[in-house]
Protein backbone atom coordinates (compact mmCIF):
# COMPACT_ATOMS: atom_id res chain seq x y z
CA UNK A 1 0.00 0.00 0.00
CA UNK A 2 1.40 3.11 -1.04
CA UNK A 3 0.83 6.12 1.40
CA UNK A 4 1.23 8.88 -0.36
CA UNK A 5 -0.66 8.02 -2.90
CA UNK A 6 -3.99 7.08 -0.92
CA UNK A 7 -3.52 10.07 0.73
CA UNK A 8 -3.11 12.09 -2.81
CA UNK A 9 -6.38 10.50 -4.27
CA UNK A 10 -8.26 10.98 -0.86
CA UNK A 11 -7.05 14.54 -1.39
CA UNK A 12 -8.05 15.30 -5.03
CA UNK A 13 -11.57 13.29 -3.62
CA UNK A 14 -12.50 16.79 -1.87
CA UNK A 15 -11.66 18.71 -4.44
CA UNK A 16 -8.27 19.70 -3.66
CA UNK A 17 -5.31 19.98 -5.98
CA UNK A 18 -2.25 17.98 -5.44
CA UNK A 19 1.51 17.86 -6.48
CA UNK A 20 4.60 15.82 -5.33
CA UNK A 21 6.99 16.45 -2.72
CA UNK A 22 10.03 15.20 -1.71
CA UNK A 23 9.12 12.38 1.34
CA UNK A 24 11.76 13.96 3.76
CA UNK A 25 11.32 18.06 2.44
CA UNK A 26 8.65 20.63 1.54
CA UNK A 27 10.27 20.88 -1.57
CA UNK A 28 8.76 19.63 -4.77
CA UNK A 29 10.74 17.12 -6.73
CA UNK A 30 13.17 18.55 -9.97
CA UNK A 31 11.90 19.24 -13.65
CA UNK A 32 13.14 17.41 -16.45
CA UNK A 33 16.30 18.39 -17.96
CA UNK A 34 14.27 20.98 -20.21
CA UNK A 35 12.29 22.82 -17.49
CA UNK A 36 15.48 22.94 -15.32
CA UNK A 37 17.32 26.54 -15.43
CA UNK A 38 20.71 26.61 -16.76
CA UNK A 39 21.56 28.69 -14.11
CA UNK A 40 19.98 30.30 -10.83
CA UNK A 41 18.45 32.87 -12.02
CA UNK A 42 18.21 31.63 -15.17
CA UNK A 43 14.94 30.73 -17.06
CA UNK A 44 14.54 27.54 -18.01
CA UNK A 45 14.73 25.97 -22.10
CA UNK A 46 11.34 25.44 -22.07
CA UNK A 47 10.00 28.93 -21.00
CA UNK A 48 7.87 28.25 -18.42
CA UNK A 49 5.80 30.06 -17.39
CA UNK A 50 6.34 32.84 -19.35
CA UNK A 51 5.80 30.75 -22.37
CA UNK A 52 3.44 28.38 -20.74
CA UNK A 53 2.63 26.79 -24.33
CA UNK A 54 6.45 26.07 -24.95
CA UNK A 55 6.71 23.89 -22.04
CA UNK A 56 5.11 20.17 -23.23
CA UNK A 57 5.42 18.44 -19.76
CA UNK A 58 2.27 19.91 -18.37
CA UNK A 59 0.21 18.46 -21.30
CA UNK A 60 1.99 15.11 -21.29
CA UNK A 61 1.09 14.66 -17.30
CA UNK A 62 4.51 15.35 -16.37
CA UNK A 63 4.98 16.77 -12.90
CA UNK A 64 7.46 19.52 -13.85
CA UNK A 65 6.94 22.96 -12.26
CA UNK A 66 5.95 22.40 -8.75
CA UNK A 67 2.76 23.74 -7.81
CA UNK A 68 1.99 24.35 -11.25
CA UNK A 69 1.63 20.98 -11.90
CA UNK A 70 -1.02 20.27 -9.89
CA UNK A 71 -3.75 17.53 -11.03
CA UNK A 72 -7.30 16.32 -9.79
CA UNK A 73 -6.95 13.48 -12.03
CA UNK A 74 -6.83 10.31 -10.28
CA UNK A 75 -4.88 8.77 -13.26
CA UNK A 76 -2.56 11.12 -13.00
CA UNK A 77 -2.19 10.64 -9.28
CA UNK A 78 -1.71 6.98 -9.35
CA UNK A 79 1.39 7.43 -12.32
CA UNK A 80 3.10 9.55 -10.17
CA UNK A 81 3.07 8.24 -6.90
CA UNK A 82 3.67 4.64 -8.25
CA UNK A 83 6.58 3.24 -7.01
CA UNK A 84 7.50 6.38 -4.96
CA UNK A 85 6.84 7.33 -1.72
CA UNK A 86 6.63 11.04 -2.75
CA UNK A 87 4.41 13.34 0.54
CA UNK A 88 1.67 14.91 -0.99
CA UNK A 89 1.34 19.03 -1.58
CA UNK A 90 -1.91 20.95 -1.65
CA UNK A 91 -1.53 23.56 -4.54
CA UNK A 92 -3.58 26.61 -2.20
CA UNK A 93 -4.90 28.71 -4.94
CA UNK A 94 -6.72 26.36 -7.62
CA UNK A 95 -7.90 24.66 -4.56
CA UNK A 96 -9.20 27.50 -3.15
CA UNK A 97 -7.75 27.24 0.07
CA UNK A 98 -6.03 29.76 2.70
CA UNK A 99 -3.65 28.25 5.01
CA UNK A 100 -2.44 30.12 7.91
CA UNK A 101 0.60 29.04 9.08
CA UNK A 102 1.23 29.78 12.25
CA UNK A 103 5.48 28.83 13.39
CA UNK A 104 7.26 27.76 16.25
CA UNK A 105 10.77 28.72 15.64
CA UNK A 106 11.83 29.42 19.25
CA UNK A 107 13.33 33.04 18.11
CA UNK A 108 13.56 36.06 19.94
CA UNK A 109 10.07 38.13 19.75
CA UNK A 110 11.16 41.13 18.42
CA UNK A 111 9.71 44.60 19.43
CA UNK A 112 6.33 44.72 20.20
CA UNK A 113 5.52 47.31 17.38
CA UNK A 114 6.92 44.42 15.04
CA UNK A 115 4.54 41.91 15.85
CA UNK A 116 1.45 43.00 14.19
CA UNK A 117 2.90 45.40 11.24
CA UNK A 118 0.46 48.49 10.79
CA UNK A 119 -1.40 48.22 14.56
CA UNK A 120 0.04 50.30 17.27
CA UNK A 121 -0.24 47.81 19.82
CA UNK A 122 1.15 50.58 22.88
CA UNK A 123 -1.74 50.17 24.79
CA UNK A 124 -2.58 46.58 24.33
CA UNK A 125 -1.71 44.41 27.87
CA UNK A 126 0.07 41.24 27.32
CA UNK A 127 2.36 41.78 23.81
CA UNK A 128 5.76 40.73 26.14
CA UNK A 129 4.14 37.18 26.75
CA UNK A 130 4.34 36.58 22.96
CA UNK A 131 6.53 33.88 21.73
CA UNK A 132 5.04 32.02 19.12
CA UNK A 133 2.89 32.28 16.09
CA UNK A 134 -0.05 31.12 17.65
CA UNK A 135 0.73 33.79 20.28
CA UNK A 136 0.32 36.34 17.76
CA UNK A 137 -2.80 35.40 15.99
CA UNK A 138 -4.29 35.27 19.20
CA UNK A 139 -2.99 38.88 20.00
CA UNK A 140 -4.77 39.78 16.66
CA UNK A 141 -7.98 38.25 17.76
CA UNK A 142 -8.17 40.24 20.96
CA UNK A 143 -6.76 43.40 19.06
CA UNK A 144 -9.59 42.95 16.64
CA UNK A 145 -11.78 42.14 19.68
CA UNK A 146 -12.76 38.97 17.68
CA UNK A 147 -13.26 35.70 18.81
CA UNK A 148 -10.25 33.55 19.35
CA UNK A 149 -9.41 31.38 16.06
CA UNK A 150 -7.71 29.16 18.55
CA UNK A 151 -9.55 27.98 21.19
CA UNK A 152 -11.94 24.87 20.04
CA UNK A 153 -11.10 25.74 16.68
CA UNK A 154 -14.16 24.75 14.00
CA UNK A 155 -11.76 24.50 11.07
CA UNK A 156 -9.64 21.81 9.64
CA UNK A 157 -6.89 22.34 12.26
CA UNK A 158 -3.10 20.52 11.47
CA UNK A 159 -0.06 20.54 14.04
CA UNK A 160 3.30 20.29 12.16
CA UNK A 161 6.03 18.50 12.72
CA UNK A 162 7.84 21.43 13.61
CA UNK A 163 5.46 22.33 16.53
CA UNK A 164 3.49 24.69 13.99
CA UNK A 165 -0.32 24.83 13.41
CA UNK A 166 -2.00 25.35 10.63
CA UNK A 167 -5.30 26.62 9.78
CA UNK A 168 -7.15 25.53 7.11
CA UNK A 169 -10.09 27.76 5.04
CA UNK A 170 -11.94 27.77 2.59
CA UNK A 171 -11.16 31.24 -0.05
CA UNK A 172 -14.67 30.28 -2.23
CA UNK A 173 -16.65 33.43 -2.37
CA UNK A 174 -13.98 35.53 0.20
CA UNK A 175 -11.79 37.04 -3.13
CA UNK A 176 -8.69 35.96 -4.24
CA UNK A 177 -5.50 35.97 -1.89
CA UNK A 178 -1.73 35.54 -2.33
CA UNK A 179 1.16 33.94 -0.20
CA UNK A 180 2.95 35.84 2.29
CA UNK A 181 5.15 35.50 5.30
CA UNK A 182 5.40 37.98 8.04
CA UNK A 183 2.89 40.96 6.23
CA UNK A 184 -0.31 39.52 8.83
CA UNK A 185 2.14 39.05 12.03
CA UNK A 186 5.51 38.06 12.87
CA UNK A 187 5.87 33.77 12.50
CA UNK A 188 2.55 34.35 10.90
CA UNK A 189 3.25 33.06 7.01
CA UNK A 190 0.16 32.86 4.63
CA UNK A 191 -0.03 30.17 1.92
CA UNK A 192 -2.58 30.98 -0.93
CA UNK A 193 -2.84 31.30 -4.81
CA UNK A 194 0.42 29.54 -5.90
CA UNK A 195 1.49 28.33 -2.55
CA UNK A 196 1.84 24.84 -0.90
CA UNK A 197 0.61 23.41 1.86
CA UNK A 198 1.41 19.93 3.10
CA UNK A 199 -1.23 17.59 3.06
CA UNK A 200 -2.93 16.69 6.53
CA UNK A 201 -2.18 13.35 7.33
CA UNK A 202 1.52 13.06 5.52
CA UNK A 203 4.34 11.41 7.57
CA UNK A 204 7.68 12.60 7.40
CA UNK A 205 10.93 11.65 9.28
CA UNK A 206 10.21 14.36 11.62
CA UNK A 207 6.83 13.43 11.94
CA UNK A 208 3.39 13.54 11.49
CA UNK A 209 0.83 16.53 9.84
CA UNK A 210 -1.76 15.76 12.45
CA UNK A 211 -4.89 16.75 12.34
CA UNK A 212 -6.11 18.48 15.92
CA UNK A 213 -9.63 18.76 17.16
CA UNK A 214 -12.73 17.57 15.72
CA UNK A 215 -13.07 19.64 12.59
CA UNK A 216 -12.42 17.65 9.50
CA UNK A 217 -13.24 20.12 6.72
CA UNK A 218 -11.93 23.82 6.33
CA UNK A 219 -14.51 26.63 6.91
CA UNK A 220 -14.95 29.64 4.99
CA UNK A 221 -12.38 32.45 6.25
CA UNK A 222 -13.62 34.79 8.82
CA UNK A 223 -15.19 37.89 7.13
CA UNK A 224 -12.94 40.09 9.70
CA UNK A 225 -9.69 37.61 9.15
CA UNK A 226 -10.48 38.20 5.36
CA UNK A 227 -10.40 41.87 5.95
CA UNK A 228 -6.73 41.78 7.46
CA UNK A 229 -5.62 39.81 4.82
CA UNK A 230 -7.00 42.58 2.49
CA UNK A 231 -5.23 45.49 4.65
CA UNK A 232 -1.77 43.85 4.46
CA UNK A 233 -2.13 43.24 0.57
CA UNK A 234 -2.94 39.59 0.80
CA UNK A 235 -5.73 40.01 -1.39
CA UNK A 236 -5.93 39.92 -5.31
CA UNK A 237 -9.75 41.82 -5.91
CA UNK A 238 -11.42 39.79 -8.45
CA UNK A 239 -12.47 42.33 -11.20
CA UNK A 240 -15.40 40.32 -12.08
CA UNK A 241 -16.53 39.76 -8.72
CA UNK A 242 -19.64 41.78 -6.99
CA UNK A 243 -18.49 45.08 -4.86
CA UNK A 244 -17.79 43.84 -1.11
CA UNK A 245 -21.22 43.48 1.27
CA UNK A 246 -21.37 46.30 3.35
CA UNK A 247 -19.18 45.39 6.94
CA UNK A 248 -20.95 45.64 10.17
CA UNK A 249 -18.95 47.22 12.68
CA UNK A 250 -18.32 46.18 15.89
CA UNK A 251 -20.79 47.06 18.34
CA UNK A 252 -21.24 48.36 20.96
CA UNK A 253 -18.47 51.20 19.47
CA UNK A 254 -20.29 52.18 16.60
CA UNK A 255 -23.74 52.92 15.66
CA UNK A 256 -23.44 53.95 12.04
CA UNK A 257 -22.72 51.96 9.29
CA UNK A 258 -20.62 53.34 6.31
CA UNK A 259 -22.96 55.16 3.70
CA UNK A 260 -20.89 53.48 0.66
CA UNK A 261 -19.06 50.42 1.81
CA UNK A 262 -15.83 49.46 0.25
CA UNK A 263 -14.20 46.72 2.01
CA UNK A 264 -11.35 49.28 2.11
CA UNK A 265 -12.78 52.41 3.80
CA UNK A 266 -14.85 49.82 5.61
CA UNK A 267 -11.52 48.15 6.98
CA UNK A 268 -9.87 51.82 7.42
CA UNK A 269 -13.63 53.31 9.40
CA UNK A 270 -12.99 50.38 12.16
CA UNK A 271 -9.19 50.20 12.25
CA UNK A 272 -9.65 54.71 12.93
CA UNK A 273 -12.81 54.13 15.54
CA UNK A 274 -10.93 50.87 17.42
CA UNK A 275 -7.88 53.50 17.27
CA UNK A 276 -9.70 56.18 19.19
CA UNK A 277 -12.36 54.35 21.27
CA UNK A 278 -9.11 52.53 23.33
CA UNK A 279 -7.54 56.18 22.87
CA UNK A 280 -5.67 56.92 26.66
CA UNK A 281 -2.72 58.84 26.65
CA UNK A 282 -3.01 61.57 23.91
CA UNK A 283 -6.57 61.36 22.81
CA UNK A 284 -7.02 64.42 21.09
CA UNK A 285 -3.91 63.15 18.90
CA UNK A 286 -5.47 60.28 17.93
CA UNK A 287 -8.95 61.82 17.07
CA UNK A 288 -7.13 64.46 15.06
CA UNK A 289 -5.58 61.36 13.16
CA UNK A 290 -8.57 59.02 12.68
CA UNK A 291 -10.60 62.59 11.77
CA UNK A 292 -7.67 63.48 8.85
CA UNK A 293 -7.63 60.14 7.56
CA UNK A 294 -11.47 58.94 7.17
CA UNK A 295 -11.89 62.87 6.12
CA UNK A 296 -9.97 61.62 3.26
CA UNK A 297 -12.06 58.96 2.63
CA UNK A 298 -14.72 61.14 2.92
CA UNK A 299 -13.71 63.80 0.06
CA UNK A 300 -13.04 60.26 -2.18
CA UNK A 301 -16.76 59.99 -1.72
CA UNK A 302 -15.79 56.26 -0.09
CA UNK A 303 -17.61 57.15 3.45
CA UNK A 304 -20.42 59.26 4.40
CA UNK A 305 -19.11 62.55 6.47
CA UNK A 306 -22.16 62.72 8.90
CA UNK A 307 -21.62 58.59 9.77
CA UNK A 308 -18.13 59.37 10.07
CA UNK A 309 -18.57 62.21 12.20
CA UNK A 310 -20.79 60.16 14.36
CA UNK A 311 -19.04 57.12 14.88
CA UNK A 312 -15.74 58.77 16.11
CA UNK A 313 -17.85 61.11 18.70
CA UNK A 314 -19.01 57.75 19.86
CA UNK A 315 -15.94 56.32 19.97
CA UNK A 316 -14.23 59.10 21.64
CA UNK A 317 -17.09 58.54 24.27
CA UNK A 318 -15.61 55.32 24.75
CA UNK A 319 -12.52 56.53 25.59
CA UNK A 320 -14.07 59.27 27.89
CA UNK A 321 -14.15 62.16 26.36
CA UNK A 322 -17.25 64.02 26.68
CA UNK A 323 -19.49 63.89 23.72
CA UNK A 324 -20.31 68.26 23.93
CA UNK A 325 -16.52 68.73 24.95
CA UNK A 326 -15.39 71.65 22.43
CA UNK A 327 -12.31 71.02 21.97
CA UNK A 328 -12.54 67.40 20.86
CA UNK A 329 -15.14 68.29 19.04
CA UNK A 330 -13.45 71.37 16.55
CA UNK A 331 -10.42 68.97 16.46
CA UNK A 332 -12.58 66.29 14.87
CA UNK A 333 -14.41 68.57 12.74
CA UNK A 334 -10.84 70.46 11.26
CA UNK A 335 -9.31 67.09 10.98
CA UNK A 336 -12.38 66.01 8.79
CA UNK A 337 -12.31 68.93 6.66
CA UNK A 338 -8.40 68.84 6.32
CA UNK A 339 -8.75 65.11 4.77
CA UNK A 340 -11.87 65.66 3.07
CA UNK A 341 -9.42 68.33 1.04
CA UNK A 342 -7.20 65.80 -0.24
CA UNK A 343 -9.06 63.16 -0.78
CA UNK A 344 -7.34 59.38 -0.99
CA UNK A 345 -7.85 58.15 -4.68
CA UNK A 346 -9.08 54.66 -4.20
CA UNK A 347 -6.56 52.41 -3.41
CA UNK A 348 -5.52 49.12 -5.42
CA UNK A 349 -4.23 46.09 -4.06
CA UNK A 350 -1.49 45.67 -1.63
CA UNK A 351 -2.61 49.53 -0.44
CA UNK A 352 -3.06 49.73 3.47
CA UNK A 353 -5.50 52.18 5.07
ZN1 LIG B 1 9.73 19.26 -17.91
ZN1 LIG C 1 8.85 23.16 -18.46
Amino acid sequence: MNAGRELALSCAGRGWWVHPLLPNSKRPPGNCRRCRPSAAGQRAACGFPEDAGGCGCLSAGRFCHGVRAATREPELIRSWWSGSDFAVGVATGPSRLVVVDLDDHHRQPPDAALLLPGIDLATTPGTGSVRTGVDVLELLCRVRRAESLLHAPPTLTVRTPSGGLHLWYRAESSGRFTQGSSQLGWQVDVRAGWSTAVAPGTVTTGGRYERLGPATEPVRVPRWLALELTRVGLRARDPDAPPPARIRLPRPTVRHQPQDGSAYAAAALRGEVDAVASARAGRNDTINRAGFRLGRLVGAGLLDLDAVHQALTDAAAQAGVDPGEAKAQSTLRRALQAGMRSPRTVPSTGARP
